[in-house]
Parts: structure tokens; C-alpha cells; sequence
């Protein structure tokens, strides 16, 4: 009897890995005829100065403008679109129109001051084409390279620090700002933070959120600040939501904060209109 329940669990195993496989390649396929169709928008989250009290810069995230399903979040797709490789082709897009966008803002007095800042992943750094179709798409639309930034994390650069060291040099010496994110989160080494010039760090949002109720989590975002600003690099607070959390960072004097606390990423339109309406105030 046990035998045949044991049997039977398997099936049960392999017919549930199954469903699982099989949602995954209908994904695939949907993400692969999305790309085709450029389904991808991109919306843009400000990040605040805190000295000069105003939008500076912003991170562009990915969303899939699905034809039945709505806008879906990256969370969704970005895993799968990594494991397959498709995220290349996700990833191009996202640069296609942040540089279609900057191009457009260099026309707008409030705009075009306003660096965008876009994520990289694990596989489009392991892409050797990668620095050749950055500096062809920054000639193609006419844009300076101060108003791009890329984010990498940590943990992509450990996998392989030799090659994302020369890749960095790469992108670096383009002129485009180099951003470490989620920082804290993944197998850092802190002897990377002085090895790479990285331009501004990201203190992930899972410090910035308790940091009020949790001393340990307040002792590591100050000492975070006090350390980058020691190695020359700007900090930027991910995922402030309260007053009490902007007021806690900005008295650690982190530069940048960036939250919901001030908005939730927007669309281009959006974006503009909220930074036409910061500068007004300012
Ligand atoms: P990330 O790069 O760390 O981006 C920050 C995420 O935190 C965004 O989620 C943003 O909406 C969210 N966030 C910002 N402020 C707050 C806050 O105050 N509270 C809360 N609860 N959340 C906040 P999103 O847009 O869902 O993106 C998730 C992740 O997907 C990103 O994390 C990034 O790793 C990835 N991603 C997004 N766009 C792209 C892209 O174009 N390319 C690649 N390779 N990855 C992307
Ligand atoms: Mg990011
Ligand atoms: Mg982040
Ligand atoms: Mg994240």
C-alpha cells in the first residue's frame, strides 16, 4: 500500500511540475509575441534631492501593457524573461524609450536636467553587444550620456567581478553614472565598494522600512550614509513612504530619497506634469 501511495504522490508530483512547466513556457511565449508587439511601457519614479529639495532624477520601471490583463507589474515577468534570455530583448526596449523620452524632455527647461536612471539585469550584462548598443543608441537620439544612469546589484556583481569590473570602466568612461541597488540585500563584500566606482548606492528598502521601530535597522541606514560619503559615492533611501522615515534619513544627510512618500512611479506625461509642478513650488 505504502508503495502504491508512493506511486501515486509522484504522479501527483509530476503532473503539478507539469502545470507549473507548462504556465511557464505559455508565459515565455506571451512575453516573446510582447516584444514583437513592444507591449513593454516604461513609467518613471522620482527621486528627490534633499538639500536642494527638488526632483532631480528618476528610475525608470518596467511594466507590460497587456492587452487583456492590464498594466502588469515587473515582479511577474522579469524573472522568467532573465531564465530565458528574453529579457534582452525587454531590456532594449526600456532603453529605446528612455532615450526617445530624454530626447524629447532636453526640449523642456524643467526636464531636461532630470537624469534617468535604468535597470540592468544579470544576463544583459553577460551580453557583449551591451556597451556598443548603449553608445549607438546615445548617438542615435542625440543624448548626452549625464543623462543616463544604469542600476546593477550587488549580487550581479559578484558573480563575476572581473568582467562586470571592465564592463563598468566601459560604461563609465561613456559618462553614464554607474548606481549600486538594493544594497544590503545580496552577498555584498564591502571591499567591492571601494574596488568599483560605483556613483551613488541604493540602501535597499527593507532597511528604510522599520527604521523607525527597529534601532538596527536606523544604526546600519546611518552608517551606510557615513560610509559611502567617506568613499565619495552619494546615497540614495529606497522605499520611503512616511515623514517620519524622510525626516529620519534626511537628518543622517542622505542626498537622495526616493518613495512612494512622493510619488509611486508614473507615466512620462505624468512624470513631467509632477516635475513641472515641484519646480513652480520651488
Ligand atoms: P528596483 O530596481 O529595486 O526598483 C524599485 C522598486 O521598488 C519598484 O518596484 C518601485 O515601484 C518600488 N518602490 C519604490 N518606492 C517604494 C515605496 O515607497 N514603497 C514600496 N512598497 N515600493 C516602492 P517595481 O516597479 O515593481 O519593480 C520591481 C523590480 O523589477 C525592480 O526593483 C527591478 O529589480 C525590476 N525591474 C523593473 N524595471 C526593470 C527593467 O526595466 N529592467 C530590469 N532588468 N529590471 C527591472
Ligand atoms: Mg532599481
Ligand atoms: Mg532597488
Ligand atoms: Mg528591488
Amino acid at each position: 500500500r505504502a508503495k502504491e501511495a508512493g506511486r501515486n504522490d509522484f504522479r501527483f508530483f509530476t503532473q503539478e511540475m507539469n502545470a507549473e512547466a507548462h504556465e511557464q513556457m505559455v508565459l515565455e511565449r506571451e512575453i516573446r509575441k510582447a516584444i514583437k508587439k513592444e507591449e513593454f511601457v516604461v513609467y518613471y519614479q522620482p527621486v528627490v534631492d534633499v538639500k536642494q529639495g527638488r526632483i532631480v532624477s528618476c528610475e525608470a520601471l518596467v511594466r507590460w501593457q497587456h492587452p487583456f490583463k492590464g498594466l502588469v507589474a515587473p515582479n511577474y515577468f522579469i524573472a522568467i524573461a532573465e531564465e530565458t534570455g528574453l529579457i534582452d530583448g525587454i531590456g532594449h526596449l526600456v532603453l529605446k524609450q528612455v532615450c526617445q523620452q530624454i530626447q524629447k524632455w532636453q526640449n523642456d527647461p524643467v526636464m531636461k536636467d532630470i537624469r534617468v536612471a535604468v535597470n540592468l539585469s544579470p544576463h544583459q550584462l553577460r551580453n557583449n553587444n551591451l556597451v556598443h548598443d548603449i553608445e549607438k543608441m546615445l548617438q542615435y537620439y542625440g543624448i548626452s550620456a549625464g543623462a543616463l544612469a544604469f542600476e546593477i546589484t550587488e549580487t550581479q556583481v559578484m558573480q563575476d567581478p572581473e568582467g562586470t569590473a571592465v564592463l563598468l570602466d566601459d560604461i563609465q568612461a561613456l559618462g553614464i553614472k554607474i548606481y549600486l541597488d538594493d544594497f544590503g540585500t545580496g552577498y555584498s563584500s564591502l571591499n567591492y565598494l571601494k574596488r568599483f566606482s560605483f556613483d551613488v548606492l541604493k540602501i535597499d528598502r527593507s532597511f528604510i522600512m522599520d527604521v523607525e521601530v527597529d534601532s538596527g535597522d536606523a544604526a546600519l541606514v546611518e552608517a551606510i550614509i557615513v560610509m559611502a560619503h567617506k568613499l565619495g559615492i552619494k546615497v540614495v533611501a529606497e522605499g520611503v513612504e512616511t515623514e517620519n522615515q524622510r525626516q529620519f534619513v534626511a537628518q543622517q544627510e542622505c542626498d537622495l530619497i526616493q518613495g512612494f512618500y512622493y510619488s509611486r512611479p508614473i507615466d512620462a506625461e505624468e512624470m513631467s506634469s509632477f516635475c513641472h509642478l515641484n519646480f513652480a513650488k520651488n
